[in-house]
């Protein structure tokens, strides 16, 4: 038992993914869940209990809205994970078009600044608050044509750390969450869009991949979610300003 009953949890982008996982896990334990997506079928298809609404978290106005909501239906916060990322665009920096930059940035960073401002206040009035950011092990890594969503994945470790210690005071941990080759639909397109790239077929590409891990696997979105529970828990209490590879010691991208 996590200890987690009753505990109030928002997750960012809970429709699909990792941060589906992440819900149905807290909400597995008997935490009360809020997420949110742009994609409404998604949010739909959620178990029922779970509290949800359409929210852009690159957009101040909507994640001021999505809190209300989140807040008025918890009647507290306990613990963010700031989950939403995009992959970003793909291409030479040159090529790069400007306001891609942009929103890869807005959506896989500052969106983390966007709802941890809002979640600070309310987690200050918790008995084991946490906020677990989502970074990437491109947040430790060179990612050759994909310099937005490193540049932001490292911007993630980053404020990480520094909020660690601001809010050291205050007994609210932060971490960051370093997954690497994810088992999806969106490592799979990935891989596709390298494989492509290099001219190799799918099946070179993934085996090149998992040739710089150690264990040569995918990790699934619920083995990210047992982590990320485990750091809400009372058992993550010590564990505050890390970056953590659940990435089956992945050594390049
Ligand atoms: P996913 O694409 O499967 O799901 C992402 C979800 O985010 C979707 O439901 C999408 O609708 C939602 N979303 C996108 N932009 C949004 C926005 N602006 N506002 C609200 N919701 C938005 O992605 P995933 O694989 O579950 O990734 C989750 C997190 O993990 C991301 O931060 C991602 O960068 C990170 N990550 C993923 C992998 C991987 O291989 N899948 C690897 C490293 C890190």
């Amino acid at each position: 038992d996590l200890q987690l009953r009753g505990t109030k949890v928002l997750v960012t982008a809970g429709a699909n993914g990792i941060g589906r996982a992440v819900v149905e896990a807290f909400a597995a334990e008997g935490a009360e869940v809020f997420t949110c997506d742009l994609d409404e079928a998604g949010l739909a298809s959620l178990p029922t209990g779970i509290g949800h609404c359409r929210a852009d978290v690159a957009s101040r106005a909507d994640v001021a809205a999505l809190f209300d909501q989140a807040i008025a239906r918890l009647g507290g916060l306990d613990v963010l994970v700031n989950n939403a990322g995009i992959a970003g665009p793909t291409g030479r920096v040159e090529e790069i078009n400007p306001e891609d930059w942009d929103r890869c940035v807005e959506v896989c960073l500052t969106s983390q600044f966007n709802c941890a401002r809002l979640a600070i206040p309310h987690l200050r009035k918790s008995a084991n608050p946490s906020i677990t950011n989502l970074s990437s092990a491109a947040g430790k890594f060179g990612f050759a044509l994909r310099a937005p969503y490193a540049a932001a994945k490292w911007g993630v470790i980053g404020f990480t750390k520094s909020l660690a210690i601001e809010l050291g005071d205050d007994g609210i941990r932060v971490n960051a969450i370093l997954p690497g080759l994810v088992a999806g639909d969106r490592q799979r397109r990935v891989l596709e869009a390298k494989a492509q790239q290099r001219g190799v077929a799918f099946a070179e590409m993934e085996r090149l991949a998992f040739s710089f891990t150690s264990i040569k696997d995918y990790v699934t979105p619920q083995q990210l979610a047992d982590q990320i529970l485990f750091l809400a828990s009372p058992r993550g209490r010590t564990i505050s300003g890390q970056a953590i590879s659940v990435d089956g010691d992945t050594r390049m991208l």
